[in-house]
């Protein structure tokens, strides 16, 4: 249930809090207030005659390039690639917060070639286009009897998309998706195909799994995959100092564990994932979105008094959460529980940080956004196993990932001014695709292997074809 100002109101009053103690003239001017940050433009950017529009999956990001081309397959992208004399970015489903895709020369849109190539039932393995979306990958494995180990929190993004950036679901046990992949086959700078696995092409396969496009155009992954599987799901409400204190046993006892801190409210909601093999009862339609409104309404209303919107809180919580149960159940093939849709945009940072520093990290976060009367979106902590990609933020053992979001039309600038230093602090690695600050040095400081991906990288596209302001910055490039 969504609440308007009128009911938050009334709960706070239901929760014995004396109004009236609020000054009228505070209230008039909080709740008058604009959010919307200078320079928000959801639309497509305007191109000029003759240029494509880009814009990423939030709006932040926009650009105008010559062109963007949508290849049949991958004979036409490689003759495509080969003669194209100007930068290339590829794009997948644009769902990245960090400007890797932007290019005003040419985009290349994977979209079609997607779909399943082959697969091969004993071995457990599949071949899909690298543009196959996650959903559709779940889909079509499932049907032939094969399931992605984990996913992410949605299924839009497409297979190349998703592992160029390191995307992680969450799980100790379970690595991010990336690490299923058995081989690829990849345009380079000059338009050849290289078929690339851990025998052919160690160093590149190391490199390719997690790439940021800035190797070369992947056309498609053959992954190992497992037996598709069941999972029960439930969703309980927690107090977040409890949640801090036990996530390290949670996420040993559990396949899939997670936990959303909700600012200002001294309360968690808390995701379990574990295996399943009975009865499929299904999955209730998602109530996020109007839990989120409802963080909104009491930000918009009782923001300004902190102690007011956690009493508030604290009485929707008693109305509408059950004090003896999970807030919901559900019990269903893996791929419709590990995902949901987030039709709500927002901008967002996320860092992974080192095991022993995360209750560290997640009791500061939250402290942090808790303290600042405009915040209102739940605070995202996960964890993720160890894998071997040269820049896997994994690749050094399990950490916990720590994603904090601000809504689209509202000001970012918490993230890098405030969040990423403490995220920096304990050790944290970006996630590729979320917002960060980082460069070339701090890289190099963070991965061991950035040097060996650099050389790899120059002796590949030796004259940044596949470069643009952004990579060029991660890899202490110039852009002549
Ligand atoms: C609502 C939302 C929820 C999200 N949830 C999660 C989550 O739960 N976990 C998580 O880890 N991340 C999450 N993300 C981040 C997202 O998974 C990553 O940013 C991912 O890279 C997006 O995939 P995409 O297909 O949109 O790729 P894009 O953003 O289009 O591209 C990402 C990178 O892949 C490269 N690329 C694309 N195609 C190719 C190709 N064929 N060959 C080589 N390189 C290529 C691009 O150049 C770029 O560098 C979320 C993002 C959003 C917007």
């Amino acid at each position: 249930m969504t609440l308007n100002r009128r009911k938050v109101l009334k709960m706070g009053l239901g929760a014995g809090v004396a109004l009236t103690s609020i000054p009228v003239a505070q209230s008039v001017i909080w709740s008058g207030k604009d959010f919307t940050r200078p320079g928000y433009e959801p639309a497509l950017p305007e191109a000029p005659e003759g240029r494509a529009a880009w814009q990423n999956w939030s709006g932040l990001h926009k650009a105008t390039p010559k062109e963007i081309f949508v290849p049949a397959d991958a004979a036409a992208l490689a003759e495509k690639i080969g003669a194209w004399s100007g930068r290339v970015r590829p794009v997948g489903s644009g769902h990245s917060f960090t400007p890797l895709v932007p290019s005003q020369d040419m985009i290349v849109d994977i979209s079609r070639l997607s779909g399943l190539i082959s697969y091969d039932s004993a071995a457990k393995t599949a071949t899909f286009g690298a543009g196959t979306r996650l959903r559709q990958t779940a889909q079509l494995a499932a049907k032939v009897g094969l399931a992605f180990p984990n996913m992410p929190d949605i299924d839009v993004q497409t297979l190349a998309g998703s592992f160029s950036t390191g995307t992680h679901g969450t799980g100790r046990r379970l690595a991010a998706i990336h690490d299923g992949v058995q081989s690829f086959h990849m345009i380079t700078a000059t338009g050849a195909m290289l078929d690339v696995s851990r025998d052919s092409h160690p160093e590149l396969f190391a490199a390719g799994k997690v790439s940021l496009g800035s190797l070369g155009v992947i056309t498609d992954y053959t992954l190992r995959m497992v037996d598709n599987y069941a999972l029960t799901r439930t969703i309980t409400l927690a107090r977040t100092d409890d949640i801090i204190a036990n996530m390290l046993d949670l996420s040993k006892a559990h396949r899939n564990f997670e936990f959303y801190a909700l600012p200002g409210s001294d309360y968690s909601a808390v995701i379990i994932h574990d295996s399943y093999d009975g009865k499929l009862e299904g999955r209730p339609p998602s109530k996020d979105e109007d839990f989120l409104a409802t963080l909104k309404d009491l930000r918009d209303t009782l923001g300004w008094w902190p102690w007011l919107r956690r009493k508030a809180f604290g009485a929707y919580a008693s109305a509408f959460v059950p004090d003896d149960g999970p807030m919901e159940e559900a019990t269903d093939e893996y791929w419709k529980l590990l995902t949901t849709s987030r039709p709500t945009k927002f901008n967002e940072t996320e860092y992974h940080i080192p095991e022993a520093n995360a209750q560290a990290a997640i009791t500061e976060i939250n402290a942090i956004m808790s303290s600042r009367s405009d915040a209102y979106y739940p605070i995202e902590c996960r964890f993720t196993g160890q894998d071997d990609a040269w820049l896997s933020p994994f690749n050094d053992g399990v950490r916990c990932s720590i994603a904090v979001h601000t809504p689209a039309d509202e000001s970012y600038r918490v993230l890098a001014d405030v969040i990423e230093p403490v995220m920096q602090r304990h050790g944290g690695r970006p996630h590729w695709g979320k917002m960060h600050s980082l460069g070339e040095d701090e890289l190099m400081a963070l991965y061991p292997a950035f040097a060996d991906f650099k050389a790899l990288r120059k002796e590949m596209d030796p004259d940044g074809k596949f470069l643009n302001p952004h990579l060029a910055k991660l890899f202490g490039e110039d852009l002549a």
